[in-house]
């Protein structure tokens, strides 16, 4: 056995490894290594995903020929003063990247410090250093990456297409843009411009606010709350959009710690407490928070790429996260109304049992499939059908009709739907509240289910098909995954570079919102990654689905239609709840009532 030690190159391609993960990784340092400089103004420019070339110029300090070679070793940092890792004020310190990136690519540097005369570059090849040679260049620096990976042909192969390459690095630019409104973006794919913020001056909140709205959209700007709080040296600002201003996953939810861009569950965890009484769970509001805390209560050194960070306490920043959210939504006016009273809350129950373990259906009760002549598609479609006769609004409390025997149904007769979200029906011995959105959206799931393992999802083709414009990134997703939505009943292709063309429809979800579901639906694979089969997400999915379709919440429906709805639930299995784990309805025994009334 011979153990030897590894060459410089082979060491800086396994760093490599772990700091340059794909294109978006080298942007990421390249711009970060700008801000430290001092840059105002910094410019990417990209082409093909940036797997051919990234160049990163800015107008910052520069470095001297003689700077230039030390910063290409390994382990080369001005920023890192003494030798103090928790007191870091800089994005860089591990004098990785420029190494790095000279290992796995063809690299030239180009920098001029504003009072030198003139320019000097410097080339790394495969982690081999060139001679450094004048240049012409005004102050500041350039980094070019040509061929990243060239020489580590594995991790090549892993980058995906030039579309998804340039999506990350936009993402990984946006945020040090909402970081830093002082300093003026542009990207350039080669083809053209794809972000160009200009530096925001005036007031720093207006500013910061300002560069917010430009990233995340100006209806952010419009509906944000201010966030402002404080607690044993942790210092929380930034801005929360209003409940209604919703999205179907979380990823507009932006953390900054220090002025760092990091990706944190605690985040996430925090949002969704503050959050809760106001928003479904499935929907995920949009905030941007930042933090300011001692360098010495954060350790930002956990990750190579700097994306996680530690706290010192975890358990301060959560809770300051979520008491200022809280305090901020409830200054808002936007508290959960509760329109039952506390007594009754306490007497209405979600039924716990299993309709089959209650009395009332015959003693040998068993889920049994859904027979197709009562199918749920059959229902569903009928639902959709325009009712014979305009309802008049005083019809809500109409009572109806109760059809024969009805009532020895485990959910009863339908007599009423009020709020044309709620049917109300009549048992033996108490009142059922269905709530008729969710519901549906458990037959639809457990349908769907069934038709996948048997025979697939029947579709409907639209008469005319619709067009729903997405942006670029949404529009490669969910093409990407055609041939499985297809088998959910959803056909739909691409239709340009950013919108798509549905065609066929799940036959059971009858007449649709075709341009919320795929938008939604877009939205959706994004949050769950290239890692799952939408058959594994069905539940999701079909959520999604059921939510846009026929029997949602504020559509009216007819006595007949509301029966039909409680029996289809009867021989649906897993029907008491929908797919969020709400209760589909609740019950009030007589008893209860009664109880209430202070009869009992
Ligand atoms: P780190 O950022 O962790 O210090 P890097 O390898 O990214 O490590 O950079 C090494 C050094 O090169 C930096 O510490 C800095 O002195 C210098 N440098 C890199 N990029 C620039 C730039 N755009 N402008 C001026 N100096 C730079
Ligand atoms: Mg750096």
């Amino acid at each position: 056995m011979t153990i030897r030690r590894l060459p410089e190159t082979v060491i800086n391609r396994i760093a490599a490894g772990e700091v340059v993960e794909r294109p978006a990784s080298a942007v990421k340092e390249l711009v970060e290594n700008s801000l430290d400089a001092g840059a105002s103004h910094i410019e990417v420019a990209l082409r093909d995903g940036g797997k051919s070339l990234i160049a990163v110029t800015d107008d910052g300090s520069g470095m001297t020929a003689d700077d230039m070679s030390v910063a290409i070793e390994r382990h080369a940092t001005s920023k890192l003063t003494g030798d103090d890792l928790f007191d870091i004020h800089t994005m860089g310190f591990r004098g990785e990247a420029l190494p790095s990136l000279g290992a796995v690519s063809r690299m030239t540097i180009t920098s001029r410090p504003p009072d030198a005369e003139s320019a000097w570059a410097t080339q790394v090849e495969g982690g081999r250093v060139g001679e450094p040679a004048p240049a012409a260049h005004p102050p500041g620096t350039r980094v070019e990456i040509r061929d990243l990976f060239y020489a580590t042909p594995a991790r090549l192969k892993f980058l995906k297409s030039d579309r998804a390459e340039t999506s990350q690095i936009l993402d990984v630019v946006k945020r040090l843009a909402m970081a830093r409104p002082d300093v003026a973006y542009s990207v350039h794919d080669g083809a053209r411009e794809r972000l160009r913020v200009s530096p925001a001056n005036g007031d720093f909140l207006d500013s910061r606010l300002d560069r917010l709205g430009a990233i995340m959209g100006r209806e952010f700007a419009e509906n944000a709350l201010r966030i402002e709080a404080e607690r044993d040296g942790v210092r929380l600002d930034g801005y929360a959009g209003v409940p209604t201003l919703n999205r179907a996953n979380a990823m507009q939810q932006f953390l900054f710690v220090n002025d760092r861009p990091v990706r944190d569950k605690l985040l996430f965890g925090a949002v969704r407490a503050a959050y809760m009484d106001f928003l479904a769970r499935n929907r995920h509001p949009m905030v941007a928070l930042f933090l300011e805390v001692d360098p010495r209560l954060v350790d930002i050194n956990v990750h190579p790429a700097k994306a996680e960070v530690r706290f010192r306490d975890a358990g301060t920043v959560r809770g300051l996260i979520i008491g200022a959210l809280k305090h901020a939504l409830a200054e808002a006016g936007h508290r959960a109304s509760t329109t039952v009273s506390a007594a009754a809350l306490g007497a209405v129950r979600p039924v716990q049992q299993p309709l089959s373990a209650r009395g009332g259906y015959g003693g040998g009760y068993q889920y049994r499939p859904v027979t197709p002549s009562r199918g749920l598609s059959e229902a569903a479609v009928a639902f959709q059908a325009p009712l014979d006769a305009p309802i008049a609004p005083s019809a809500m409390s109409d009572v109806a009709p109760v059809p024969q025997g009805v009532e020895e149904f485990p959910l009863g007769a339908a007599r009423a739907q009020v709020h044309e979200t709620y049917i109300v029906s009549q048992t033996d011995d108490g009142i059922v509240i269905v709530d008729q959105h969710a519901a549906h959206e458990r037959l639809v799931y457990e349908s769907m289910k069934r038709s996948l393992s048997e025979t697939g999802v029947s579709r409907q083709a639209l008469l005319i098909p619709e067009v729903v414009e997405l942006g670029e990134a949404e529009t490669a997703r969910i093409t990407a995954r055609a041939e499985e939505l297809a088998e959910l009943g959803l056909v739909l292709e691409a239709f340009g570079e950013d919108a798509v063309l549905v065609r066929e429809v799940p036959a059971l979800l009858g007449q649709i919102d075709a341009k919320g579901l795929v938008r939604d639906l877009a939205d959706e694979l994004a949050a769950f990654g290239d890692a799952y089969s939408l058959k594994e997400k069905l539940e999701e999915v079909c959520g999604t689905m059921a939510c846009h379709g026929s029997v949602r919440a504020g559509r009216r429906l007819n006595a007949e239609e509301m029966n039909a709805l409680l029996r289809e639930m009867e021989a649906t299995p897993h029907s008491g709840q929908c797919n969020h784990g709400r209760p589909t309805y609740v019950e009030l025994k007589l008893a209860d009532i009664e109880r209430l009334f202070g009869r009992r």
